[in-house]
């Protein structure tokens, strides 16, 4: 099979689509769709407020019309043409290969790379992620694409996805599952060679799991989900794969038998053969078991011999320094769960838990799927270089022998999806500023060239995209109170919230209490003199979701929401329900200064800053992940100076007056600072200075790039180097 199979089918010519609605439902049927941004605006077009109701959803769109009322619609908008060139757009994007491919191809040959991950976040109107680890994920298959990269993608389908967040009139969250309607997902059923639906199955000691295998073309990147709701299951397993990170223990190493195990299964199905694995997360660890199975059973080798192979072609990327991020299934969990399987392997149960555990003696060790990765992959790596010298540190037992800066974990540092996440009317920007500019480019020289645009240019593209953040918090907000029966006055108000000339700050991700979203409001009386300086005004948009099971999160969530019940900060400071792709979007894309303040070192990488940074707003964060690195002292601002005390109290104290401080003394005066034509000329300069230094070394073709370099390539036999530590 050559690559060209594994990444996209092959097109019958007589089922080319002619007309405009054939066309949008082809584009519709790519992901590719949603990062190019002409197409996105042609959905847009064609019925403004479907779109924004049916979440931006382009099969929904299209199933509300017969195909002769988009015609006529298309006719009426003079929309033919647009939909032509986006539709030939994609079918040369899809029969193209990128110049960088050929680099790949000849050693990866047509064994592409298997990415597996627990969730992939693509796009708003497909709900199978949750944060960041998806998005990752999501931007990771969007840029192997661009590059032309050989890789499948293989993860779970979850038909209620990750939950929708509401807060009740006290600001509590309330968690709603939704059934996601497949019939509007860019769903195939994937078939074998003989066009014969696939249906993979994994054994448990009490019964088998079966798992149907449908696809989702993302470029050209095909990938692979795995879904369990199927009449040969028990109702309990029917459920397994409806929501993600739901359920208990049981759930999840149900899901995670199903992934690994049944995700390897599927490309054995469908006859494609991997030269690399690459894990996403301890969640997948178990392919390593069953790719040693299949070699010991297609080869004769011994578990060793097959585990060293396996271990040469394998990838493990682990994603947090915090406990609570790495799964740990008790010993009778793994018996039930792995026991067929391990008697093919011919271990014990005790040889099996050893693959798991820090003291492999240790029978009261939990089995940990990090531990698994590490000992089964020889490439491991953490996403961020201080990020690798605390997982260097956290797993040192598991290399006695070893000093720790010599532990063979080296790190990638994350990066974003760059045509995903740049605001278009940035992109055009750029385009019409620099010379052969594209927005895929990790040319440092290229980028250089934004000192070349126009600062009073710059500064009016990002205030018109600070007033669409602003018209959309306002509608959120609105819909917000309506929903709550809040009085007439104060839904009259919401219209009217953030003053589109004061700084504005914005704070997304979860709230997981290691994030430290309240650490601003520590000294509250001083907060509320910031934001009601008359002259200078602060405002604050902030958005988050809570793990389900965490109370201290949502009591986190709960007082920032409440806060606008404070007169002084009642349209200073909002918080926006469902935090997901549209609204993080939003959000970086709009705001002045995005603001980060994790306990460090416990933020592995962080992306959403990156995501903001390519929009022109300025990073103010603790000095951790990705931005202990990024840093320069004129791209951006921070928060501490990169050291903790051994009591967190104390740190916590430290940051939030570091954090008052580098506001009060930096960044309002900076920002405040106008020129005679109302310009901010350092700041403009700072937004240059974070664009041009770090927007391509934080992309995720750069990342990919470098996994291709550093891990990919010597995975499948060809080149060495040697992965930074
Ligand atoms: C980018 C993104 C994240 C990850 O952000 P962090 O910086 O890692 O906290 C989470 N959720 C959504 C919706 C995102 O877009």
């Amino acid at each position: 099979m050559n690559s060209d199979m594994v990444n996209n089918q092959p097109q019958d010519v007589d089922s080319q689509p002619k007309t405009a609605y054939e066309k949008l439902n082809a584009l519709a049927h790519n992901i590719w769709w949603s990062w190019h941004q002409e197409v996105v605006r042609v959905f847009q077009t064609i019925d403004p407020v479907l779109w924004r109701n049916l979440g931006h959803n382009p099969i929904a769109l299209l199933k509300q019309f017969t195909p002769e009322e988009i015609e006529t619609r298309a006719l009426d908008l003079v929309l033919h043409t647009r939909i032509d060139q986006a539709y030939r757009r994609m079918r040369e994007y899809m029969r193209s290969r990128p110049l960088t491919a050929q680099q790949y191809t000849g050693v990866l040959g047509s064994k592409p790379v298997a990415y597996f991950s627990l969730e992939f976040g693509l796009h708003e109107s497909v709900p199978i992620y949750s944060g960041g680890l998806g998005i990752l994920a999501g931007d990771h298959i969007k840029s192997a694409s661009g590059l032309g990269v050989p890789l499948v993608a293989v993860g779970l389908f979850y038909d209620q996805g990750y939950f929708r967040q509401h807060l009740d009139k006290d600001g509590w969250q309330r968690e709603e599952y939704v059934d996601t309607k497949v019939e509007y997902v860019p769903l195939e059923t994937a078939v074998d060679k003989d066009g014969n639906n696939i249906t993979v199955q994994v054994e448990t000691t009490n019964g088998p799991i079966y798992a149907r295998v449908r696809k989702m073309q993302v470029g050209r990147v095909t990938l692979y989900l795995l879904d369990t709701d199927l009449p040969e299951n028990s109702s309990e397993d029917r459920e397994l794969t409806s929501t993600l990170y739901g359920g208990d223990k049981r759930t999840r190493i149900r899901q995670e038998i199903v992934s690994g195990i049944g995700g390897v299964r599927a490309l054995r199905a469908l006859g494609i053969t991997p030269g690399v694995y690459h894990l996403n997360e301890g969640h997948n660890a178990f392919v390593t078991l069953e790719v040693i199975r299949e070699l010991m059973e297609d080869n004769g080798l011994t578990f060793e011999d097959a585990a060293r192979e396996v271990a040469q072609k394998t990838v493990f990327t682990t994603h947090t320094p915090v406990e609570a991020g790495h799964d740990y299934f008790s010993s009778d969990l793994i018996n039930e769960h792995l026991a067929p399987l391990r008697q093919q392997l011919g271990l014990t149960h005790e040889q099996l838990m050893a693959l798991g555990r820090r003291n492999p003696f240790d029978q009261n060790e939990p089995f940990c799927m990090t531990i698994l990765g590490m000992k089964l992959a020889h490439y491991a790596n953490a996403v961020s270089s201080l990020h690798g010298k605390v997982t260097r540190h956290m797993w040192r037992d598991l290399w006695p022998q070893t000093p720790e800066e010599n532990i063979p974990i080296g790190h990638i540092t994350n990066g974003v999806h760059v045509p995903s996440w740049m605001a278009w009317q940035m992109r055009v920007l750029l385009e019409r500023h620099i010379h052969g500019w594209d927005e895929e480019s990790i040319d440092p020289a290229l980028w250089a060239q934004v000192y070349n645009i126009d600062s009073g240019e710059l500064w009016e593209t990002h205030n018109a995209l600070k007033m669409i953040l602003i018209d959309f918090v306002r509608t959120r907000l609105t819909s917000q109170l309506i929903r709550l029966e809040s009085p007439h006055d104060e839904i009259e108000r919401a219209k009217h919230v953030l003053n589109p000339n004061a700084l504005t700050i914005g704070f997304g991700r979860r709230f997981a209490t290691y994030k430290r979203a309240t650490l601003l409001f520590q000294d509250i009386d001083r907060l509320a003199r910031i934001v009601n300086d008359p002259a200078r005004p602060v405002q604050f948009v902030f958005a988050g979701k809570a793990h389900p099971a965490d109370e201290p999160g949502k009591r986190l969530i709960r007082e920032i929401s409440q806060i606008r019940k404070d007169e002084r900060f009642a349209d200073k400071v909002i918080f926006i329900e469902n935090y997901d792709i549209n609204v993080a979007r939003h959000m970086i894309q709009g705001v002045d200064v995005w603001l980060n303040n994790p306990r460090r070192p416990q933020e592995a990488s962080g992306t959403s800053g990156q995501k903001a940074l390519l929009n022109g707003a300025l990073n103010f964060s603790v000095l951790d992940g990705w931005w202990a690195e990024a840093y320069d002292g004129t791209n951006g601002f921070s928060i501490g100076n990169g050291t903790n005390h051994i009591y967190d109290v104390i740190t916590d104290q430290r940051d939030q007056e570091s954090l008052m401080e580098v506001l009060e003394r930096q960044v309002i005066p900076m920002y405040y600072d106008r020129d005679k034509y109302g310009l901010p000329r350092t700041w403009v300069q700072y937004m240059k200075n974070s664009i041009a230094t770090l927007a391509w070394r934080f992309s995720a073709h750069r990342m990919v790039a470098d996994y291709v370099r550093f891990a990919y390539l010597p995975a499948a036999g060809g080149i060495s180097a040697k992965m930074p530590n």
